[in-house]
């Protein structure tokens, strides 16, 4: 059994002594400290999290560092685990009774009072790469749309992104977040792919789009950067983790010149 353990919000890995990590695997679980009713048990894997600071003989690691330290599948179901014990922390009792929420399956819970029944709910998001082809360009779609937003945590510029609103089409918030952001129309809407994005519980999902009209106009509550780019005098970029950075490196990778 493989066992998925976080303290606070960072994974706890054992620590090869060549320096390299993995998921601790084993019939019981490694650290001492932790409480048995503590352990849930999902997807064939136990995950929990510990209060304790000791949690020796392994290291603590930032989720979203796990990507560059274990290998895919494992880093996947890291994330699965943290969106359902997140999950779990966060529906102890019945929103509308306040009943004991119990568990039903294992990725839903039934409250003891009244019956009402909670599955994970995702934070739904689109993430949009918009090109353009700037004048005389022999080079389709030659600059890249980049911005920075408050909430970045460092110096990085990436795409306008924003949460799905209830009622709209994942096609619809595209539209919207980029005029309301950057004040432009865009054109060619295509999609990309999407990512599980566990931080804590959301869903990324990635769209390709062309410039098609506007001038830059910033929303300044949201945004302190917005500027068209040529592959080679890109910023700081996101880490590659993110669906974000594969999209920035799926245009840069297929910027190709013409026959
Ligand atoms: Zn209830």
């Amino acid at each position: 059994m493989k066992w998925f353990l976080f303290h606070r919000n960072e994974l706890l890995l054992m620590q090869a002594p060549d320096g390299t990590y993995s998921v601790p695997q084993g019939d019981s679980c490694p650290v001492h400290a932790l409480k048995e009713e503590c352990i849930n048990t999902i997807c064939g894997v136990a995950t929990a999290r510990i209060e304790s600071q000791d949690f020796s003989p392994l290291t603590a690691v930032p989720l979203r560092q796990s990507f560059f330290l274990i290998n895919k599948a494992d880093y996947r179901m890291a994330g699965k685990c943290a969106e359902l014990l997140y999950w779990n922390e966060n529906t102890l009792f019945c929103s509308a009774c306040g009943g004991k929420m119990e568990k039903s399956s294992e990725i839903s819970k039934r409250c003891s009072q009244c019956g009402r029944e909670v599955w994970p709910l995702l934070a739904t998001a689109v993430i949009v790469r918009i090109t353009r082809t700037s004048p005389g360009s022999p080079v389709r779609n030659d600059e890249i749309l980049l911005v920075h937003a408050k909430t970045f945590k460092r110096d990085f510029q990436s795409h306008v992104a924003g949460f799905v609103e209830t009622g709209e089409s994942l096609e619809e918030t595209v539209y919207r977040e980029v005029m309301e952001e950057v004040g432009l129309k865009i054109k060619n809407l295509q999609y990309f792919g999407s990512q599980s994005w566990p931080y804590p519980c959301g869903l990324m999902v990635a769209f390709t789009a062309e410039y098609d009209s506007g001038e830059i106009r910033l929303q300044e509550t949201e945004l302190t950067k917005a500027q068209w780019y040529r592959k080679d005098q890109l910023p700081e970029l996101p880490d590659k983790a993110s669906i974000a950075r594969q999209m920035i490196d799926d245009w840069a990778d297929t910027q190709v010149l013409p026959q």
